[in-house]
């Protein structure tokens, strides 16, 4: 009797359903033809947890995770844990992991146009960088020069200008360059190195104890609040500035596409959402704790900030549009991405002069 009255309530039930039972069964049953829930590894090219670089991916993965309530969870490795700091284009591209956060400037060797998307020197700032990216073209030519390595590019993050670097020794003309050893990665050391000098390229952790030792004589790392972390201070006599080879370094995301393509769509866009999210957030955080700890080194450790001398600059300047147009002629890709990049640095120059830096200059 009393299953009777369950089959019965059962039938009254299923003859009152209305269009939300339906739409439950639907999603019911496409929930089952593929997983409901996601666990992805990001590696980075960060320690674990390092001020401003090495939080972001921390930052996205909260955030993910949040939105998604629990259905993607990303975890992240710091540089080392899984794989090391400068494998983590091809731990993506390969699928090891899902997701990496990282510089495009490291990838040179893979394919040289990736220069154009951290930092060029003497080019955009990250204000700039942000505009060419989002509604110059830029997004779309990063996106086809990481097709062929089945990779989805997203902005990950700018420190914003960053400093000059630290020095033993001062820089009063160009012949001060000469002979000078200095870590500098990327296209910012080719420069250095055809002023006479000698670039170093050394992993942040190794920083400290070269310039204590006198291996180098100078180094750059990001600016005061990163600078500030290591201690550069204690063991240099001049913070240089500015940071002419690195005006806004843009970090990013980078998603194996395979993944990407695997998630729902609305998965696919808290992603997407995050990433930007992540994009602004840590240009605000260093733009706000770069100047606390600038006052920290000045009020504290009698840190002696200087300005490179104009001729200096003039003529760094003069030697990085060379490296960066040799970059150009490399391969029609890395020529397709210069010509973007230069037209909108020349548009944007020309309309910053009257706005951004006229306002600055009035404001001073
Ligand atoms: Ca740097």
């Amino acid at each position: 009797m009393k299953r009777l009255i369950v089959t019965a309530v059962a039938a009254l039930f299923l003859a009152a359903c209305n269009k939300d039972c339906d739409t439950a069964a639907t999603t019911q049953s496409t929930d089952a033809a593929s997983p409901t829930t996601f666990k992805w590894k990001m590696v980075t090219s960060w320690p674990k947890n390092f001020p401003g670089l090495g939080v972001a991916p921390e930052r996205l993965a909260e955030m993910v995770n949040e939105m998604s309530n629990g259905r993607l969870t990303i975890k992240v490795y710091g540089a080392g844990e899984l794989v090391p700091a400068l494998q983590v284009f091809d731990a993506v591209s390969q699928g090891t992991a899902q997701m990496g956060h990282s510089g495009a400037y490291y990838w040179k060797g893979k394919t040289e146009a990736a220069q154009f998307f951290t930092s060029v020197p003497f080019g955009l700032n990250a204000q700039e960088m942000n505009g060419w990216i989002q509604y110059g073209g830029g997004q779309q030519l990063w996106e086809e020069v990481y097709a062929p390595f089945n990779l989805l590019p997203m902005q990950g993050g700018n420190t914003g200008v960053q400093m000059g670097g630290w020095f033993n020794k001062e820089i009063n003309s160009v012949d001060d360059l000469k002979g000078l050893k200095m870590r500098i990665p990327g296209l910012g050391g080719e420069v250095l190195a055809r002023a006479g000098g000698t670039p170093v390229t050394l992993p942040g952790g190794e920083i400290f104890t070269s310039l204590q030792t006198g291996t180098i004589d100078a180094t750059e790392w990001v600016g005061p609040y990163n600078d500030l972390a290591f201690g550069l201070y204690k063991v240099a006599d001049y913070y240089y500035y500015p940071g002419w080879h690195e005006p806004g370094s843009m970090m990013e995301f980078i998603i194996n596409k395979d993944a990407f393509n695997e998630l729902p769509k609305d998965l696919q866009a808290i992603v997407r959402i995050a990433a930007k999210a992540v994009n602004d957030d840590m240009l605000a955080e260093y733009t706000t704790r770069n100047q606390g700890a600038l006052v920290d080194l000045v009020e504290k450790h009698q840190v002696d900030v200087r300005p490179f001398p104009d001729d200096v600059l003039q003529k760094l300047h003069v030697l990085s549009d060379e490296v960066v147009a040799e970059v150009a002629a490399k391969d029609p890709l890395s020529s397709k991405v210069y010509e973007s990049f230069s037209a909108y640095r020349d548009k944007v120059k020309a309309y910053h002069a009257i706005t951004e830096q006229a306002y600055i200059n009035a404001r001073d």
